[in-house]
């Protein structure tokens, strides 16, 4: 406050304004020459009641030379509003196509599915059908192995569009999640549309289970409702016992959260299938 009656306000507020500009061009730039040599892709798994691995969700990771791991809260958004988020889920999608051919070859991995999450701008590109199409079969990826999480905002755009999206992907056999579920503005007819397989319901619900008694209606409505339309449930950030038995007993069938297993490198993750 005393600076601010020593100095005029708006030329410090222009100067810390230019300063978040410059970092933001800054890692703009890094991260457009980070595609693909400084992003991996780690693995988190996805249970069912008894605590079997059914799949795995693919989340990206940046670790940069400098800046060290910067975190998809941060880069995403970046990447989702300069359009480099369509190089960087091109190359999502191909390694999750290259990791799902490989998984054929072996018993223990073959029943998985992987989940990679979309962005709105990408699913909603011209030609994204086509892109999906062409990953999968030039790794000769089994299209029914592949699920495709999109959030509420993907699915905001011109309705009918979408849905004709989504029709021609699940033509192919490729699933879809809803993401983030409930975070968003849900639509219960546009969400009777959608041709989904799954709910995923937010963690921010989960989080208070079982003592927040709002949070605990919300989500044994949110699987009633799933249930009801006959798509799969499956609960994100389950960190404890009391919430896997909270949604167990809600007819939740499946989990994923730090309770089963954090984001891990795809070698780890395969290691501890066996
Ligand atoms: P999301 O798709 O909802 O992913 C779940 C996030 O929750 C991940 O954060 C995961 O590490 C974290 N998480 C999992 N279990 C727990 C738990 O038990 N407790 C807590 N507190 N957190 C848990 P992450 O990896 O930082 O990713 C954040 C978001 O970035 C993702 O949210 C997704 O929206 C986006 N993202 C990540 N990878 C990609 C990608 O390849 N493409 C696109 N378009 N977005 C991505
Ligand atoms: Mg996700
Ligand atoms: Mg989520
Ligand atoms: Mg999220």
């Amino acid at each position: 406050e005393a600076k601010r009656s020593e100095h005029s306000p708006v030329c410090l507020f222009d100067a810390s304004m230019q300063t978040a500009l410059d970092e933001r061009v800054q890692l703009e730039d890094r991260l457009r020459l980070a595609i693909p040599s400084q992003l991996h892709a780690v693995l988190q798994r996805q249970v069912d009641q008894a605590g079997t691995v059914i799949g795995a969700e693919l989340l990206l990771r940046w670790q940069h030379p400098s800046l060290g791991q910067v975190s998809p809260a941060r880069f995403i958004p970046l990447a989702e509003e300069t359009g480099l988020i369509l190089p960087i889920g091109q190359w999502v999608l191909a390694s999750a196509c290259q990791l799902i051919e490989r998984w054929s070859h072996a018993p223990h991995t073959r029943g998985l599915v992987l989940s990679i999450n979309v962005s709105a701008r990408e699913f909603n590109q011209p030609g994204y059908v086509g892109q999906v199409e062409r990953a999968l079969s030039e790794h000769r990826a089994d299209p029914t192995r592949l699920k495709l999480e999109l959030t509420e905002s993907a699915l905001a755009g011109d309705i009918d569009r979408v849905v004709d999206t989504m029709r021609r992907l699940r033509a192919l056999g490729v699933r879809f999640a809803l993401d983030d579920f409930g975070t968003g503005f849900s639509s219960l007819a546009y969400l009777q549309r959608m041709p989904l397989d799954q709910l995923k319901i937010d963690q921010s619900f989960v989080r208070a289970l079982p003592d927040n008694g709002n949070d605990a209606t919300i989500v044994r409505s949110v699987i009633a409702l799933g249930r009801g339309m006959g798509l799969d449930v499956i609960a994100e950030g389950v960190e404890t016992a009391a919430q896997r038995d909270f949604l167990c007993a809600a007819g939740c069938a499946h989990f994923q959260g730090y309770l089963f297993g954090r984001p891990e490198d795809i070698d780890t993750f395969e290691a501890g299938l066996r």
